[in-house]
């Protein structure tokens, strides 16, 4: 949750250890870190890949900041099959491991989108009360630390896929969820903040519940709302503009799924209708120098998610990741690396970065750079 006394304009301070840098990172730091917060949404082009010999992994010592990932795909299936239990949840098979290949990725069963988005049936399922939810939230954020030392964390869920079709109080499952994270940051110097999905195969009524929702717990937790789920012909971002208008004047951050598994257009709409302040995902603006124009004028931060790109087939390999990297980072959009499920999809995210480091797909400069961006860019303060 948010910590007391961190002013607004303490967003653009690193939050790095110096230590941890080599001069030359400490001095392109120093001098990013000194400009304003709007100079901030306008970066130089990045490097495109560092001349310099530089680590082959990042030091356990730099702090990680993540923005985007889900508790549904975020809880070790050790926990997951505990809860389970514990809650007497009759589940398919009572061998472990094959308890583990249902929540987990495999590339022969998941081959695209709506196959991943398959894996949360059971995960959302012993996530719907408020014990489990306190417990998914809490085991999540101190995970996070003790394995990736990630300090700034925003995790992302949607209470009504967790009341078991209304049998449960969603006032119960978010402030379970807010108790879960309150325990964890008794006990980890992590700041942390909740974000509510909505669904873009939900009624508009229901998502507008789940958007007042947000705006009761703003005080105590939660930091932003976000529209998830799987494409729907009906969805429209626009028609989301009132409610989006209100999370906004209640301070809270506002985030939309786009340029994912949806098209060019969808995300076009989301970014001008919503003036969403990131976009999670947004990778298919690759794909648009104009669009890329307009997402760096208005500071909008992508949340980029590499591992889930390649697992749902959004991107086709490592080659396009690498130009849809390039092509960000030439056209000066800001973007942040995240896991999207780091459990679910089996890589947390320092694992992430160092990949990305030991493919070349981001240079060590543009990772720190990325990291910087993610924590400029968080709604908790
Ligand atoms: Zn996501």
């Amino acid at each position: 949750m948010a910590r007391p006394g961190r002013a607004s304009s303490e967003r653009g301070l690193l939050p790095l250890p110096f230590s941890a840098m080599s001069d030359e990172t400490a001095r392109l730091l120093t001098l990013h870190s000194a400009r304003s917060a709007s100079v901030l949404h306008r970066p130089r082009p990045l490097v495109v890949a560092d001349k310099a010999a530089r680590p082959a992994s990042l030091p356990q010592g730099l702090a990680l900041a993540e923005l985007h990932v889900h508790v549904g795909s975020a809880v070790d299936p050790a926990v997951m099959w505990s809860i389970a239990h514990a809650q007497g949840i009759r589940l398919p098979t009572k061998n472990y491991w094959e308890f583990v290949q249902l929540i987990t990725v495999d590339r022969r069963r998941v081959k695209g989108f709506d196959d991943y988005l398959a894996l949360f049936h059971w995960t959302e399922l012993i996530q719907s009360s408020p014990e489990a939810m306190e417990r998914s939230v809490y085991e999540i954020i101190g995970g996070a630390y003790r394995r990736h030392n990630i300090q700034r964390l925003e995790l992302r869920f949607n209470p009504m896929k967790r009341n078991r079709g209304g049998e449960r109080d969603l006032d119960h499952i978010i402030a379970a969820a807010i108790r879960g994270m309150e325990r964890s940051l008794l006990e980890y110097p992590v700041h942390a903040g909740l974000i509510l999905c909505l669904d873009k195969a939900f009624d508009y009524e229901l998502n507008e519940i789940i958007v007042h929702k947000a705006i009761a717990h703003a005080e105590r937790g939660v930091v932003g709302i976000d529209i998830a789920g799987p494409e729907s012909p009906s969805f429209s971002f626009a028609r989301y503009r009132p409610l989006f208008s209100s999370a906004r004047e209640a301070g809270l951050g506002l985030t939309v799924h786009a340029g994912e598994s949806g098209t060019l257009d969808a995300m076009r709409e989301a970014l001008r209708s919503l003036r969403p302040d990131r976009i999670g995902h947004g990778i298919k603006a690759a794909h648009d120098p104009e669009l890329l124009a307009e997402l760096r004028e208005a500071g909008v931060l992508l949340e980029v998610c590499p591992t889930s790109n390649l697992h749902t087939r959004v991107v086709g390999g490592v080659d396009e990741l690498l130009w849809v990297l390039s092509t960000l980072a030439s056209h000066g959009v800001p973007f942040s690396i995240n896991t999207d499920g780091p459990e679910m999809l089996g890589r947390g995210l320092r694992d992430e970065l160092n990949w990305l480091l030991r493919r070349r797909l981001l240079g060590y400069e543009q990772v720190l750079r990325c990291n910087q961006w993610a924590y400029a860019h968080s709604f908790v303060r």
